[in-house]
């Protein structure tokens, strides 16, 4: 695992640790460690393309959490959401949202009111409306993905090392 330190005048330190996911397998083997470390509350942005592997890191967290029954894309729903052995966890795809507006109207602000776990896929048509806690992106590289986590606040230090 390569470690890189990003600095800034006015940020925190920001150790990101890329690695690479030669299958879903490793997505989500990769998940099952995430699970271990996370902890509510805590936001996270799920960054990436079409098919980069958001979803089924989701439902490899969620399993590893104890989740046994389907877990659907929220890709219509907005969210779903599943009790689990550390509490609520929250999915959430923003993907159709027509703005942030849209968003609020549709209640998407009241899954981050009480201290759940909260993923959420196409964090960007939020804008800056969400505070995240670390960001987990997946780039395509060749046949497999590489998964790239940044840490955004002191709740997402014990995801550093994965
Ligand atoms: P997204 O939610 O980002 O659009 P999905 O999780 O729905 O993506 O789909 C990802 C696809 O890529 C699935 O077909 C899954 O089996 C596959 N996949 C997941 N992780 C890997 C990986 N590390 N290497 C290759 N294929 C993967
Ligand atoms: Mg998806």
């Amino acid at each position: 695992m390569v470690a890189e330190t990003v600095t800034g005048a006015d940020m925190p330190t920001i150790v990101e640790s890329p690695q690479f996911l030669a299958d879903e397998a490793a997505t989500l083997a990769f998940a099952r460690r995430f699970a271990l470390g996370v902890e509510a509350p805590c936001s996270v942005a799920l960054v990436g393309d079409l098919g980069a592997g958001k979803t089924t890191f989701v439902r490899g967290v969620l399993r590893a959490l104890g989740v046994a029954g389907t877990i659907k894309s929220p890709t219509y729903a907005l969210v779903e959401s599943y009790d689990t052995a550390k509490g609520a966890v929250h999915h959430l795809d923003a993907y159709r949202i027509e703005s942030v507006d849209d968003f609020e109207a549709r209640g998407g602000f009241e899954y981050f009111e009480s201290p759940s776990i909260r993923f959420v896929e196409w964090p960007e048509r939020l804008h800056d409306a969400v505070a995240f806690d670390l960001v987990v992106r997946f780039d395509f590289d060749g046949d497999g993905r590489r998964v790239t986590v940044t840490p955004l606040s002191a709740q997402s230090h014990a995801l550093e090392q994965l």
